[in-house]
């Protein structure tokens, strides 16, 4: 399939983000479970209202899974899961509240309003691209036969071809960025790293979070 193109407020949201001039990189972590969050909320309450009894958060966990030598790092859920064209209209464009074009289009071109701007909005998924060089979501939707795979380097565009997938719900892996002087994304590979972001970013979710720990 051939390479599409974001639309162009996302282009510029995904030019702050691959040129993180964010410095608060880490809050990755939260909105990517925030999100997985989010879907599994969306899953848990159409069961209860189809009527599904003895329904329970706890059956409905968050994985974070670490691969120090493949340097991923990956977070899969349980929930609702997205059709194609969900992913092309979720994950392609910007949330279609127009509050970020509004206020991109209003602001300076400098750092400091753009700072601005990543603060006041949600800046959600494309944050994963502070950390990662590459994205891979694989994802299917509640009803659907079907999985599919979004993968996207950033700038120059994405691709949707279908997937294998058993389970309905949502794996994003995320192909961390090589260390710099500045950066050590390698830090977001270790046990105790992702313990302090779950930590201070995700107390309040209320379904479990899981992660693979090393072996003694
Ligand atoms: P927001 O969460 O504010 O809507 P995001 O950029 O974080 O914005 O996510 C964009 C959209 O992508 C979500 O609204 C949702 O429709 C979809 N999405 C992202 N992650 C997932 C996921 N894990 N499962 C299902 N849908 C998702
Ligand atoms: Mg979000």
């Amino acid at each position: 399939m051939a390479k599409k193109e974001f639309k162009a407020e996302s282009k510029r949201l995904l030019d702050l983000m691959v040129n993180s001039i964010y410095t608060n990189k880490e809050i990755f972590l939260r909105e990517l479970i925030s999100n997985a969050s989010d879907a599994i909320d969306k899953r848990y309450f159409k069961a209860s209202q189809e009527g599904q009894t003895g329904l329970s958060r706890s059956d409905y966990p968050i994985r974070v899974d670490r691969d120090e030598d493949a340097r991923t790092l990956t977070i899969t859920d349980c929930g609702i899961g997205m059709t194609d064209s969900e992913m092309e209209n979720n994950l392609g464009i910007i949330a279609q509240s127009g509050s970020f074009d509004f206020k991109t289009e209003n602001a300076k071109e400098d750092g400091t309003d753009a700072l601005d701007i990543i603060g006041q909005f949600g800046v959600g998924f494309y944050s994963a691209f502070m950390v990662a060089k590459k994205i891979r979501v694989v994802s299917k939707a509640e009803g659907s036969d079907q999985a599919y795979v979004w993968e996207s380097e950033g700038a120059d565009g994405y691709t949707i071809e279908p997937a294998e997938r058993d389970d309905v719900g949502t794996t994003i892996t995320l192909y961390l960025r090589d260390d710099t002087d500045d950066d050590q994304y390698s830090d977001y590979l270790k046990e105790w790293k992702l313990r302090d972001l779950i930590k201070k970013y995700s107390d309040y979710i209320r379904y479990p979070i899981i992660m693979n720990v090393t072996k003694q």
